[in-house]
């Protein structure tokens, strides 16, 4: 099951976005460097279809996206959640920040509107950086991914 750490409205993860950023734990990847150690830990509240729709009723109107940050041990229940965020609350959309490279093959990226791939590595520098190796995508409506990473350096 999926588990939370906690949550933040946040503006610069999804580019023209006001975001609900949840941050998952039990990461099973181990970046070196790790800029969130405490999100590798089994700890947190289970974010089940109950906790979302709280989480929903009480940030939805004030947010424009939500944004599943993390979740890799994990990523069918990810695409889970974000049907279940799309059919609460169809006007919002949904972005998965994926610390993974490639998306495993069982995943729909249909299911989002965003995805960031890449792990962390601390002499790249994160999607501001000109040098990262993460990369964000705007995914349309027949799952084709844009790469729109430049966005974060304007
Ligand atoms: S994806 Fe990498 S940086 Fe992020 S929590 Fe997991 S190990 Fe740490």
């Amino acid at each position: 099951m999926l588990k939370f750490w906690n949550y933040d409205i946040v503006f610069a993860e999804v580019p023209d976005h006001t975001t609900l950023a949840v941050n998952l734990t039990g990461c099973p990847l181990r970046c070196p460097g790790c800029h969130s150690p405490h999100l590798r830990e089994d700890v947190g509240d289970p974010l089940d279809d109950d906790a979302l729709a709280a989480l929903l009723a009480r940030y939805g109107s004030r947010v424009t996206c939500v944004a599943l940050m993390g979740g890799d041990a994990a990523p069918a229940e990810v695409e889970h959640a974000a049907r279940e965020i799309r059919r609460l609350c169809p006007a919002l959309a949904v972005a998965w920040y994926s610390g993974r490279d490639v998306l495993p093959d069982l995943i729909d990226r249909r299911a989002f509107d965003y995805i960031k791939l890449g792990g962390w590595v601390e002499s790249l520098g994160g999607l501001a950086s000109e040098t990262t190796n993460q990369r964000m995508y705007r995914i349309l409506a027949d799952g084709t991914a844009e790469d729109i990473t430049p966005r974060f350096r304007r």
